[in-house]
């Protein structure tokens, strides 16, 4: 048994609520049977191989019985899937190993970013199920006409998703700015050139209109598809996210921290000179200026909307200046990060984004500052390294930010009214080949960043 800590979610969560049976009140045995069957989806979804129910039990102090009660249910909502039984090495029944069903719900991921717009459907078992991608230059562009265009990709990736049998569980925006989860969605997102937009031109595209789109900040969404990529209990890093903006998102013990409005983590506009380049906030030398997308392209002398590849290219080549621009950036992500260890003592980066390719080139000039200026370098291990979940983290983050929701509550999804499936009797379960293979996977959904409904 597998028991990751990809969520504080799951280390928060009572252990063994069956003393609330002294309660004995309908209601609280009710609310205690759907915390137990979330207690039980966690487990089964965040492990990193296939669990019995006599592990489950271990796992969550349950006893058997109740959890094999649990896990019916799961299986008869198709969240979770039976695979053949193996001979145990002790006497006894065959054990079932439980893996999360696949293709049977699916979280949708969208992204706006400043040189693409995605839309990605991802099952509970991790599998991306379909995907949209259309790469342009959308900097300064306009919500609504860029939104309904998301909207578009998004609704073929829903469609593409229940053609195979799926569910819908809801969907996530991710978008490179300030998104407010007090008094609306986004107040500004500089790179995009928007600001205080309601976002409402994503909710007259179908199905969007109906299933709603909730929002986050896109570092801390992928920050929530690195803790999954990660396999690691419970950790602590500031993940990067390097576009032609910076984001950051501070995770602490498995979880992302938001601060007071969910606005934590604009590593971009942290001060590295005040007498600096001008910023598109306002103000003047932020990291963004040095070390953002388009400054080091136009710092190497490439133009901006060429891929990172050509700047990579440029350096191995050993172009003074393509080798400059990086040596600046990274003096000056140096400098920011340092400032970061300083006040937070988290001494682990994750470089993601256009810094994951970049990070050959950029890891000794942020090693040199961060040795100069963190107080307690002589004595921590400074780790800076390149992010393992892959392009596109704050889309996928964004689906299995969803897909958190549902195992938080299954029973809002049917699990504790089989009957509520049957809108699905004519689409075949998914059969054991389906989950062939299903062995050790990239599981575990891991803490969502904030996000509120759009
Ligand atoms: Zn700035």
């Amino acid at each position: 048994m597998n028991a990751r800590g990809t969520g504080g979610s799951a280390a928060a969560r009572t252990k063994a609520t069956s003393r609330a049976h002294s309660t004995g009140a309908g209601a609280s045995q009710s609310a205690m049977r759907e915390h137990n069957l979330g207690l039980v989806l966690e487990q089964i979804v965040d492990a990193t191989e296939p669990v019995s129910r006599a592990d489950l039990a271990v796992g969550t102090g349950l006893t058997r019985a109740t959890v094999s009660a649990l896990v019916d249910l799961l299986v008869s909502a198709r969240m979770v899937h039976e695979l053949e039984p193996v001979a145990r090495r002790t006497a006894g029944r065959p054990a079932v190993p439980l893996v999360p069903a696949r293709g049977t719900i699916v979280g949708i991921g969208l992204e706006a970013n400043v040189d693409y717009l995605g839309a990605c459907a991802i099952d509970l078992a991790g599998n991306v199920i379909a995907e949209e991608i259309v790469e342009d230059d959308f900097r300064h562009s306009s919500p609504d006409e860029v939104l309904p265009l998301l909207g578009g990709l998004g609704s073929r990736v829903v469609d593409a998703a229940t053609a195979h049998g799926a569910r819908v569980a809801g969907a996530c925006l991710a978008l490179p700015g300030i998104v407010d989860r007090v008094n609306g969605p986004l107040r500004l997102a500089p790179n995009l050139g928007w600001a205080d937009d309601d976002l409402s031109a994503l909710r007259t595209v179908a199905p969007f209109d109906t299933i709603g789109v909730r929002v986050a900040n896109e570092a801390n969404l992928a920050a929530v598809a690195e803790i999954r990529a990660l396999h690691a209990a419970r950790p602590s890093f500031l993940y990067v996210s390097g576009e032609v903006g910076i984001g950051g998102a501070l995770v602490d013990g498995g979880v992302v921290f938001k601060g007071d409005h969910g606005w934590s983590g604009e590593l971009g506009h942290v001060t590295v000179d005040p007498n600096g380049p001008d910023c598109t906030c306002g103000a003047e030398g932020c990291l963004e200026t040095y070390a953002g997308k388009d400054s080091l392209m136009a710092a190497a002398g490439l133009a901006r909307d060429l891929p990172v590849e050509a700047l990579i290219e440029a350096a191995r080549l050993g172009d003074t200046r393509a080798r400059d621009a990086l040596a600046r950036g990274g003096r000056a992500l140096g400098i920011a990060l340092s400032s970061f260890m300083n006040l937070t003592d988290i001494n682990e980066v994750v470089l993601g984004g256009i810094y994951s390719p970049l990070t050959d080139w950029l890891v000794d000039h942020v090693h040199r500052e961060l040795h100069k200026r963190v107080l307690t370098a002589p004595w921590v291990d400074m780790q800076v390294k390149a992010s393992v979940s892959g392009t596109r983290a704050a889309m996928s983050g964004a689906a299995l930010s969803v897909l958190r929701l549902v195992v938080a509550n299954p029973g809002d999804w049917g699990a504790l009214e089989p009957g509520a499936w049957s809108e699905l009797d004519g689409i075949p379960a998914p059969t054991a080949a389906d989950h062939a293979g299903a062995g050790p996977r990239p599981a575990g959904l891991g803490p969502a960043g904030q996000e509120e409904d759009a």
